[in-house]
């Protein structure tokens, strides 16, 4: 294989012309038959890295995956491309399984998805051996791989059982693929899946396009319906509420303020969510309002905002929810609006929940962090990225922070102290007896420890309890005191720590809550994530375009984006060819597409150009 090839093929059947990030490394190592662990985050393009070398290779690439929905979806856009593909799971009929399964054995497929159950059993297996031993395997893509993680919340037991792919075709390249980044995950997946031969890419898990907002909640409803008008008037998005009830009543209110927004969460009848699902996917501009239940497997590419009427539950929730938002690479927003009220109920069904006290102490933490990461006056492309142990530079000027003044106060006194207390009690407790240190309060632990000793007790009484509370949470988020789980949440001192102790630098926080109350954020009027769709949502030639894709998806009853994504209909927008030869030049339509749609769309664009002269 050589490099031409792979570039060739992206072009022909992708319809791109440039890898993206690893891509390119990550295709070659493949397709010479390497074996790959990929950690790229959502919308980084994981798919082509095994789809790509599957049709490089000789013989048929099987790809392991856990989710039936999205199997579909896959295979629907991979035929749309013109590539042999098909799916086997327990959602099709004795008749069709039967149907793909002699074609897999004729060699006539390039990509198969199978569901983990189907693979592992022992008929199937024979019957790749046979496969193998015929038109070949080309490789196995083991997709969502983060599964054999006991600890993760998409636990698939059978998952583990997928060392028997390296077992019985020792031969075959196996390629992992995750979005989830942490790295007690990877360590599990190289153990479990056997791939400690495995060469690791590991990408930036960071968003661009997504541009995080976080307000103060004021008045909510009025809140959220000025940001959809302002900025997400015809769009799809995602609209996520803690509770059923909520999820219920605010989609019933924005219907009857005329908004196209539909109810999901798991209390509703199967056929309610799957309908509701298949309107969100196949329609344009619906909104979603959902409990966590929804979202995951839905990989609709153009969700253009995540809002959260409530706290998630932790960064890590925070950052695969609004990570829906903008998969096509183009701009999208993460909005949220929380108020101190949500902090308080959000403790209490913890408090209340049945879990152990170890489980409850592990999320309170993960809730703090959270409200770290709000609170913050720092980048918040950084402070998210911090969280998962990675580096940004900051600066993004793409979140509240980094766009507008954020109303602070020097905290480097309030630092110190905080920092100090934290350090004099041996780096090993946590947030509520440090605050109880600070404010000088005799309790049971504080003469157990001898705490009224030291040198820090009752030294910020000039600040409350939920001011104290706010500088930790912000100096933890800001990368001044880690919370050591292990140690049942005591916060320790970073590197950073020292300057601020020294006085060498200081440290300024975002005003206390209570404070900032009454002052209504007035966050995104300012360049917005629609800029570049500002323009766009004004030209009618968009809509020509948007319903010519309507009208080619409804004929054969798929997503309008596997017709053509949004970016692909943006540049045809604003290239406007008059060729197919010019045509043929935009990313995202290759040979079949090209042959298959582009007559269509170039009439759209010749009846406006005549029509508009
Ligand atoms: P992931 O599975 O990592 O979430 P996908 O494989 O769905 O991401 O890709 C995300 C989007 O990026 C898709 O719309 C895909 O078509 C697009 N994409 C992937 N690779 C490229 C590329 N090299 N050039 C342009 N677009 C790409």
């Amino acid at each position: 294989m050589t490099n031409h090839s792979a570039l060739q093929t992206l072009h022909d059947i992708f319809g791109y012309s440039t890898f993206r990030g690893e891509q390119k490394t990550i295709v070659e190592h493949v397709t010479s038959g390497g074996d790959a662990l990929v950690l790229m985050p959502t919308g980084g393009g994981k798919s082509l890295c095994y789809q790509l070398p599957a049709l490089l290779r000789e013989g048929v690439g099987i790809v392991v995956s856990p989710l039936i929905a999205l199997m579909q979806d896959q295979v629907d856009a991979l035929k749309q491309l013109g590539v042999r593909a098909a799916f086997l799971n327990s959602s099709q009929d004795a008749e069709e399984s039967r149907e793909i399964t002699a074609q897999l054995m004729r060699g006539h497929l390039q990509i198969v998805y199978v569901a983990p159950e189907r693979l592992l059993m022992t008929g199937f297996l024979a019957l790749l051996e046979e496969v193998e031993e015929g038109a070949g395997i080309a490789l196995f893509a083991i997709d969502e791989a983060h599964c054999v993680s006991q600890w993760g919340h998409d636990f698939r037991p059978e998952y583990r059982k997928l060392t028997v792919l390296y077992e019985r075709f020792p031969n075959v390249p196996r390629i992992a693929l995750t979005a989830t980044a942490d790295a007690p995950t990877r360590a599990e997946i190289v153990e479990r899946l056997k791939l400690e031969e495995a060469r690791q890419f590991v990408s930036s898990f960071d968003r661009p396009n997504i541009r995080y907002r976080v307000t103060q909640k004021a008045n909510a409803r009025q809140q959220l319906e000025s940001f959809l008008e302002r900025e997400h008037a015809n769009d799809a998005g995602i609209i996520y509420c803690l509770s059923r009830r909520k999820v219920e009543e605010t989609a019933d209110w924005l219907k009857s303020r005329g908004w196209d927004a539909l109810p999901y969460h798991a209390g509703l009848d199967a056929s309610v969510r799957n309908q509701n699902q298949r309107r969100f996917l196949r329609e344009e501009g619906v909104i979603m309002v959902a409990t966590v239940a929804f979202g995951m497997g839905i990989d609709k590419p153009n969700v253009r905002f995540v809002a959260h009427l409530d706290l998630p539950k932790s960064m890590e929730g925070y950052y695969q929810e609004t990570g829906r938002a903008g998969r096509d690479g183009l701009p999208a927003n993460a909005w949220m609006t929380y108020g101190l009220g949500d902090v308080v109920s959000m403790r209490k069904m913890l408090d209340s929940g049945d879990a152990p006290e170890e489980r409850k102490q592990v999320e309170r933490q993960k809730l703090d962090a959270l409200l770290g990461f709000c609170e913050s006056t720092s980048c918040r492309h950084q402070t998210l990225l911090r969280y998962f142990g990675e580096e940004h530079p900051g600066q993004c000027d793409q979140c509240d922070n980094c766009l507008e003044p954020v109303d602070t106060w020097d905290a480097t006194q309030a630092a110190q102290m905080a920092l100090s207390c934290a350090y004099r009690t041996g780096q090993r407790f946590g947030v509520v007896h440090l605050i109880d240190v600070l404010l000088g309060k005799v309790t049971p632990k504080i003469t157990q420890f001898n705490h009224q000793q030291l040198s820090t007790f009752g030294i910020g009484k000039a600040l409350s309890q939920q001011q104290w509370s706010s500088v930790y949470r912000q100096l933890v988020a800001g990368g001044y005191l880690e919370s050591d789980i292990e140690a049942y949440g005591g916060l320790k001192l970073t590197e950073s720590a020292r300057p601020v102790l020294r006085s060498e630098s200081e440290v300024w926080l975002r005003r206390d809550i209570e404070v900032a109350k009454q002052k209504v954020s007035k966050a995104g009027r300012s360049g917005n994530a629609k800029e570049i769709y500002t323009a766009v949502s004004e030209d009618p030639l968009w809509y020509l375009l948007k319903a010519k894709r309507t009208e080619l998806a409804r004929e054969q009853g798929v997503p309008p984006y596997l017709i053509f994504h949004d970016s692909t209909l943006l540049e045809i927008l604003n290239r406007h060819p008059t060729t197919l030869a010019e045509m043929s030049l935009i990313s995202g339509v290759g040979q079949a597409k090209l042959d298959r749609y582009g007559n269509e769309f170039l009439e759209v664009l010749e009846d406006a150009t005549n029509g508009g002269s």
